[in-house]
């Protein structure tokens, strides 16, 4: 069963069950005007969101807006049905991954590569969405919904069309995973990367970016919600920098993956006292490993 509890003024954060998928989904639901869902996550999210949405007393049929912070099936793969299902309602979209919402084939690929061929039986389908229900926003955008305004931020590093969202009503901040994320139930943001979009100092560059908004909580899409969000992006800095080392250290020293990624769990039992396999270390490794051979670095 959802799990909803209310974490601002009109901001639900739904915890959908997913014990058959390899990470935890959380998604938010703003109640102002039609209302605006949040990163929905996959498609297998969608029975749980309309539960949850049941249990707050929410009528989709006239939800406004749906934002998924990036293009990732982990975090968009349910746009395209619930664009189906609530044809009002707009898809927001950063232009880098307008393209493969309109045509998700390469979408598709590289989620298998991720994922696996078998995604699907998991995760659900990745659906087209029609360019006419979808917003492109530019960065800086605010879209009016209600009595606040969620102001679009471009968010690059973990992916190019990564977006932020920055509510003028309580100063939230839905982060995505542009701040890293904090393995459940812990204060230390660790990176999330994936192959093959990850850049190091664009996500640090962003970092500071989201800083400077000054925002009163930061509301992540794989887990819960950060108090303090200054010294939760000072942590997110370090421990990206720490791990960027691990790699690149391990790179040099000609260590398999295997190897930096178990130096990687130590870095994450070290900071935040646990290691959990949800937060996908072998993705965020290989993203990283991607990076550093593009560049040339290894
Ligand atoms: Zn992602």
């Amino acid at each position: 069963m959802t799990q909803v509890s209310r974490v601002a003024k009109d901001i639900f954060h739904l915890q959908v069950p997913s014990e058959k998928l390899t990470s935890i989904f959380t998604v938010y639901l703003v109640q102002d005007g039609g209302g605006a869902l949040i990163e929905p996550g996959p498609a297998a999210n969608i029975p749980g969101i309309l539960e949850g949405f049941n249990q707050i007393g929410f009528d989709p049929s006239c939800l406004e807006y749906i934002v998924p912070t990036h293009i990732h099936m982990d975090h968009a793969g349910a746009c395209g049905p619930l664009a189906q299902q609530f044809p009002q309602a707009k898809v927001v979209i950063h232009p880098d991954g307008k393209r493969h919402m309109i045509d998700p084939s390469r979408l598709i690929a590289s989620t298998k590569m991720a994922f696996g061929d078998d995604f699907e039986d998991a995760y659900g389908p990745i659906l087209p969405i029609p360019e006419a229900q979808m917003v492109v926003p530019e960065d800086g955008e605010a879209l009016r919904l209600g009595g606040r305004e969620l102001k679009m931020v471009y968010s690059p590093g973990h992916a190019s069309h990564h977006l932020s969202l920055y509510d003028s009503k309580t100063g939230a901040l839905f982060c995505g995973e542009s701040l890293g994320v904090p393995p459940p139930g812990t204060q230390a943001p660790l990176p999330h990367a994936a192959p093959p979009g990850f850049d190091i100092e664009t996500y640090l560059a962003t970092m500071e970016k989201q800083r400077a908004l000054k925002p009163s909580m930061l509301l992540y899409s794989h887990g819960h919600i950060g108090k303090d969000p200054d010294s939760l992006i000072t942590a997110a800095k370090q421990n990206t920098l720490d791990f960027a080392d691990i790699v690149l250290s391990g790179l040099k020293a000609e260590e398999g993956e295997e190897q930096i990624g178990r130096r990687a769990r130590e870095l994450m039992k070290r900071v935040s006292g646990i290691v959990d396999e949800r937060i996908m270390l072998n993705m965020t490794v290989a993203g990283f490993l991607f990076y550093y051979r593009k560049r040339g670095l290894a």
